[in-house]
């Protein structure tokens, strides 16, 4: 891994040998988490943007030359990654604002952007080894490590709320991981993950922990701008929890912008629920995330609930540094959103992912979106995820079926009161 140079703190800017053995930095502890360093001169005298355009390997490791990993690095056999993203009249022109592209990581191989970090941290256990992997999750990074760990026979334990969406839940036990429903919520779960982890010395994945999670997920944002032949968007919106996302996509910015790739960064939005706004509340309050208290989250949307987002100081450099914002949406904004994400784009989404949609419809009728901008919104994952919730949102829009007997006269009948 020549193109990396080290890992530095994001406190205190220490930086540690690229073949460190930890995760964290040693005086900062599980705060000071670390930011992998790229030789972006070395790197770019080898590799152009004609380069990747002929590069045929259409997964997240067609960026390898900036990803944490050896050039001949053996990667999992799923098609993690190059997902399509969508230009949306329909949804521009419900906004009134210039475009809006839609990129749908519903479909990642196991329905979630997840996978992009996941098939790292795969990578990550075999070069040093590890016999076990595991992970604590709120449901999909869980998920993603299951079913990626299944495509390489890669021992794997998961720890997850008992709450956890059925259907995260029933892919991690077919998948056939050792699964741990805790009785508690993700930072339960997460502490209890921690423990196990450093008492079986288990290659541990845990989001806003292990450095190379984000340096996975950054490659949804290096598609995003290969996507636009390098022209960037204004503006990317990301639905929130740890915070390891937005950090990600923020990473792949300053990457091409460190190649020259690009000229300037988008601005990023992060979209959090009302009942987990963590980062909105230190974004406009302005206190000091490593020392703000955590809070207690509740909402419908699973995968954003964080009481102290892990990845807090990356999340919140990833939008002052790119002039963004920090938006809340009220869970009922959230079920709204799901169906008209659906109905404009075709994109079916969890909570979690349409929440950066709802984000989207709050930043244009706040003005923080001008008419004439061109707007990327990241859905994180499939509404199939979580098909409770998405009931629950086309109740929410008075959407109900026809119930009809199977003869025409009765379906005529139906359609005849108008009501669908
Ligand atoms: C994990 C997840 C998020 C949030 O990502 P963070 O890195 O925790 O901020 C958003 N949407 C979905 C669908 C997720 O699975
Ligand atoms: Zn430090």
């Amino acid at each position: 891994m020549k193109n990396v140079t080290g890992l530095t703190c994001v406190i205190c800017d220490k930086t540690y040998p690229a073949d460190y053995a930890g995760y964290v930095c040693i005086d900062h502890g599980n705060e000071g988490i670390l930011d992998v360093q790229y030789d972006y001169d070395a790197i770019a005298s080898e590799w152009t943007k004609e380069d990747l355009a002929a590069n045929p390997d259409r997964t997240m490791w067609r960026y390898k030359p900036v990803m944490p990993v050896a050039p001949d690095a053996e990667v999992p056999p799923l098609t993690v990654g190059c997902t399509p993203m969508y230009d949306s009249a329909p949804l521009a022109t419900a906004l009134g604002i210039a475009r809006v592209w839609v990129k749908d990581e519903g479909r990642q191989p196991t329905a979630s952007l997840k996978d992009r970090a996941s098939a790292m941290a795969v990578v990550k256990a075999r070069e040093v080894g590890a016999e076990v992997v595991t992970t604590a999750s709120t449901g999909n990074a869980a998920a993603a490590l299951s079913g990626i760990s299944a495509s390489i026979g890669q021992k794997n334990v998961i720890f997850v709320p008992k709450s956890a969406p059925e259907a995260k839940i029933a892919q991690l036990l077919t998948y056939g991981s050792t699964v741990a429903l805790v009785n508690g919520n993700y930072g339960d779960a997460f502490e209890l993950c921690m423990l196990a982890a450093a008492e079986y010395g288990w290659y541990n994945r845990n989001t806003g922990y292990n450095p190379y999670m984000t340096e996975g997920k950054k490659t949804a944002g290096w598609e995003i701008l290969e996507d636009l032949d390098w022209n960037p968007p204004d503006a990317i919106f990301v639905s929130v929890g740890d915070g390891s996302i937005i950090g990600g996509v923020h990473k792949a910015m300053k990457d091409a912008l460190a190649l020259g790739w690009i000229d300037h960064s988008p601005r990023i939005y992060g979209i959090q629920a009302a009942g987990s706004d963590y980062m909105v509340q230190a974004f406009e309050s302005g206190e000091d995330v490593l020392t703000k208290a955590p809070i207690s989250a509740d909402t419908i949307a699973d995968s954003i609930s964080a009481d102290l987002p892990r990845d807090r100081i990356k999340a919140m450099r990833a939008v002052t540094e790119t002039n963004g914002a920090y938006v809340r949406v009220s869970d009922d904004e959230i079920l709204a959103a799901m169906p008209l994400l659906a109905r404009g784009s075709g994109v079916f989404a969890e909570p979690a992912g349409a929440t950066a949609y709802a984000g989207l419809i709050k930043a244009v009728a706040t003005g923080l979106v001008k008419e004439n901008e061109e707007v990327v919104v990241l859905s994180t994952g499939s509404g199939l995820k979580d098909v409770a919730s998405a009931m629950k949102a086309v109740a929410a829009a008075g959407t109900t079926p026809m119930v009809v007997d199977p003869t025409l006269e009765a379906l005529k009948q139906e359609l005849e009161k108008g009501t669908n």
